[in-house]
């Protein structure tokens, strides 16, 4: 589905990825673990082009973008295309306030893969059936808790159908009674064969539902493998402390 290769991304002098790699395959789950700081964000930001590397490969689907060549930005129409295919879940959400979670979830489908409202409508009410807000499909975002928030927001990403999913942290912004219902979804997602790279602190949960789980340091990768591996069987001092905070 998605091939990295070295991607590089500097902020001004301060080198946040410096030669990250990572291949997904179709109905793969991967999680990302690591410290504050060490570039998980930036890294997903890039799969997407939320940012734009400076160097490196990205291959998605048929595509193929080579940073260290690129002579100008890519256009708005090959962003849009991309990012169509590549959904992606942050922190907080990020949902329209002044639109329904029925309206937040049909906008792009109706405005970007041009289905009909009706027709938006009725897979929305089945996403919604989904996450488990059947009943919520008219409130604002201000009437609903947190996780609900998330669960539409996650909705809202399985609308338009991507390829893959990228979830920044979805949990980390939740009151820990709430932080449940939403990993109750993912390992839905998980389960139903939905190819998705999250980052998380929830490592237990990582293990249980990755393929595989990649550990980022200062930008790169320094172990990735099968959760048997990277979790239960670290290999670096640094991974079994990183472990030890959050276990
Ligand atoms: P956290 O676990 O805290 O979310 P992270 O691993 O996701 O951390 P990033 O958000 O990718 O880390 O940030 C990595 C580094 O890049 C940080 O030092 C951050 O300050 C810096 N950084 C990120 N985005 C920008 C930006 N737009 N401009 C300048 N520096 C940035
Ligand atoms: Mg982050």
């Amino acid at each position: 589905v998605l091939e990295a290769v070295d991607i590089r991304k500097a902020f001004g002098t301060h080198e946040v990825l410096c030669g990250a790699s990572l291949s997904v395959q179709r109905q793969e789950v991967i999680s990302i673990i690591g410290s504050s700081g060490s570039g998980k964000s930036t890294f997903l930001r890039c799969l997407n082009m939320l940012e734009i590397p400076q160097g490196g490969q990205l291959r998605i689907g048929a595509e193929t973008y080579d940073f260290s060549r690129l002579r100008r930005p890519p256009r708005d129409a090959q962003l849009a295309r991309l990012r169509r295919n590549v959904g992606m879940v942050f922190q907080h959400f990020n949902l329209f306030p002044h639109k329904t979670a029925m309206e937040n979830i049909v906008e792009g489908p109706i405005q970007v893969l041009g289905e009909s409202p009706k027709q938006a409508r009725e897979t929305g009410m089945e996403l919604l059936v989904k996450v488990g807000l059947q009943d919520k499909a008219d409130q604002y975002p201000q009437q609903l808790s947190g996780g609900q928030k998330q669960r539409v927001a996650i909705a809202r990403a399985l609308a338009m159908r991507p390829e893959l999913i990228l979830f920044d942290e979805v949990t980390s912004a939740l009151d820990p009674e709430l932080v449940g219902e939403v990993l109750t979804v993912l390992k839905d997602l998980a389960a139903e064969g939905t190819t998705m790279i999250l980052v998380t602190h929830e490592i237990a949960f990582a293990a249980d539902i990755s393929d595989r789980v990649g550990f980022m340091v200062d930008g790169t990768f320094a172990e990735l493998g099968t959760p048997q591996d990277v979790i239960y069987n670290p290999k670096s001092e640094r991974l079994v402390r990183f472990l030890e905070r959050f276990t």
